[in-house]
């Protein structure tokens, strides 16, 4: 059932003031009604709630949100880092040279993009293509947290270091993730290169492509 903060949340991320009498103040701060909230939304709700979010201070120089695209009900969902240029002008996650590649990992699977939800930890540019910060990875995680419940995917592939720190809770090298089945709860997780990396060292594509293999054969309940 919806709180009354969870309503007031809603109602302030889809861009509507909320006016509420002195002497019914909530005791917690905007951040933590937000927090409070999102774990409520649906799909519509949290993705106005992304494109409203002013947690950090990327959207003070962001062009637009970058959600996420594909299908909601995906049973593959890639997770990547944070937008770039290209992704900040367009509002499409992986639509620069990475995104190439990335589509031709998908489709050397057998997927299309439209069939996978592809999202980032963050949904918002980092200035100058920066790593993305502690505070601005915490700050919009729970976004990601409820993408993923909604979408409810039956494997995740984290594409690179940022997507696998966060959703593994570790700082183990990309080296040492991959190749091997981890779980996000009961959803099973194989971490890869990132596809900019593949582009600066394309000798570990064949690593990245045992990794797809591997993401497979889990789908396929040939390792359940
Ligand atoms: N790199 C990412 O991690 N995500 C994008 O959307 C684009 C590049």
């Amino acid at each position: 059932m919806q709180t009354e903060l969870q309503r007031r949340a809603y109602l302030r991320a889809m861009g509507i003031d909320v006016w509420i009498p002195r002497d019914q103040a909530e005791p917690e701060s905007d951040a933590e009604v937000t927090e409070a909230a999102v774990v409520d939304l649906d799909w519509d709700g949290l993705r106005a709630a992304v494109s409203g979010c002013t947690r950090c201070q990327l959207h003070q120089t962001r062009t637009q949100t970058v959600f996420g695209v594909g299908s909601p009900d995906a049973d593959w969902m890639i997770i990547g880092e944070a937008p770039g240029a290209e992704e900040d002008r367009r509002g499409e996650p992986f639509v620069g040279r990475a995104g190439k590649l990335l589509d031709e990992m998908l489709r050397a699977i057998g997927e299309a993009r439209a069939s996978v939800f592809i999202a980032n930890v963050l949904k918002c540019r980092p200035p100058n293509n920066r790593d993305p910060s502690a505070d601005e990875s915490t700050a919009c995680r729970s976004h990601l947290e409820r993408q993923i419940e909604l979408v409810q995917p039956k494997i995740i592939l984290a594409v690179g270091r940022v997507a696998a720190h966060l959703l593994l809770d570790t700082d183990e090298p990309v080296g040492r993730m991959r190749g091997k089945v981890h779980q996000l709860g009961a959803t099973p997780l194989i971490v890869t290169y990132h596809p900019a990396y593949l582009l600066r060292s394309p000798s570990q594509k064949r690593k990245s492509w045992d990794d797809m293999c591997l993401a497979r054969r889990v789908m396929s309940g040939a390792l359940a």
